[in-house]
């Protein structure tokens, strides 16, 4: 069994922690926090040993009635792996913890490519992951550009991508950001950092991005623009979305045309915490204008990197053969085919 840790039992945290303990093949082996809150109470009630970042806060969780295991240190001694999810910038601060103890970790998309010198994303460079000590999974609009850019590109060449991302303004739980009522240019400036993001796991590919951000909380939109080498058809692009496992097809017969309806559709299959792993992609957008396919894909910023870490954690313990077999482990543990 691989020994996990999650540093950083937040809104990404707490999602790979479940999808961790769901695997056949890795166990939980603690998680963190640096106060008392719900999510504290959540991780004793799941039954994951609850570490702290600052062991001299522990009367404010024992007032609590919060059990604690230890400091973070104690909890990173023990794992094979670290997954750190805390908050962008935060992470880098604690590699130097994860050399001295010679423990693998792997980062997210709020830190920078540096704090692990290779960004991941597992259905485009999984093999160079195998063994590595340290990987970044790429954020959420990255995953999401990357999966659906890769595959195109693998079939038909892809010469250049336009992308305009709208954002969300913030996860469901964050009541103090936002915007409540306006439309944000996030950044003003073009391109976005996007871009440059996709080029950190795919380095070949021409793409300029755009990005703002709208006052909802479930997903972010994408409308993407690719031109292609080879000429190609709607009905074989829409082949490629679904032999994808990480790609899913929304159906015109569905009448799905928002994201709101995508959160209902999520709950109604029962997915945890209505949780949409793979991109959502609206088969009435694919389109072309010769070489040039349009499509729209929703992304669930919450749920996408999820199954990534999992298969970051794989790779670099070398618990599988390739991409395929790790993701359908993944993919099979979580009860989702996408
Ligand atoms: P979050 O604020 O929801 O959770 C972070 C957690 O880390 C909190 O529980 C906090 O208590 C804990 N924490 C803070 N400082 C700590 C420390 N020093 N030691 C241990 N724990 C500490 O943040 P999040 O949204 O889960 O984001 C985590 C990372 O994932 C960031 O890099 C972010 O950019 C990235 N990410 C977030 C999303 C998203 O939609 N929320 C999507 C993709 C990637």
């Amino acid at each position: 069994m691989i020994k996990v840790a999650i540093n950083g039992y937040g809104t990404i945290g707490k999602r790979v922690a479940d999808a961790v303990a769901a695997q056949p093949d890795m166990e939980v082996i603690g998680v963190s926090k640096t106060k008392p809150s719900a999510e504290a109470f959540v991780a004793n009630q799941r039954g994951y040993p609850l570490y702290i970042a600052e062991i001299n806060r522990k009367p404010l969780f024992d007032e609590a009635g919060i059990e604690v295991a230890g400091d973070v240190t104690e909890m990173i001694k023990q794992a094979d792996v670290v997954v750190d999810a805390t908050p962008g910038g935060i992470g880098v601060k604690n590699k130097k913890l994860y050399e001295l103890h010679g423990v693998k970790a792997i980062w997210q998309g709020g830190e920078d490519h540096e704090v692990a010198g290779f960004s991941f994303c597992s259905s485009c460079n999984f093999e160079e992951a195998k063994g590595r000590q340290f990987t970044r999974v790429v954020s959420c609009n990255t995953t999401g550009l990357c999966r659906i850019i890769h595959a195109v590109d693998e079939a038909f060449g892809v010469k250049r991508v336009r992308a305009t991302m709208v954002r969300r303004g913030s996860d469901p739980g964050e009541v103090k950001k936002g915007p409540v009522d306006a439309i944000v240019l996030n950044p003003v400036e073009i391109p976005s950092h996007h871009g440059p993001d996709v080029q950190s796991v795919l380095p070949e590919i021409d793409i300029t991005t755009m990005a703002m951000i709208v006052p909802t909380t479930f997903m972010h939109m994408h409308a993407i623009q690719m031109d292609l080498e080879k000429e190609a058809t709607k009905e074989e692009i829409i082949e490629i979305i679904e032999a994808h496992p990480r790609m899913g097809l929304v159906r015109g017969a569905t009448g799905i045309k928002s994201t709101a309806e995508l959160k209902e559709f999520a709950q109604d299959m029962g997915r945890q915490r209505a949780d949409l792993y793979e991109n959502c992609i609206f088969a009435d957008s694919v389109g072309f204008v010769g070489n040039e396919l349009f499509l729209f894909q929703a992304i669930h910023q919450e749920a996408d990197v999820v199954v990534e870490n999992v298969d970051a954690i794989r790779a670099m313990m070398n618990g599988a053969a390739d991409a395929a077999t790790s993701i359908q482990m993944t993919n099979e543990a979580l009860g989702f085919h996408a």
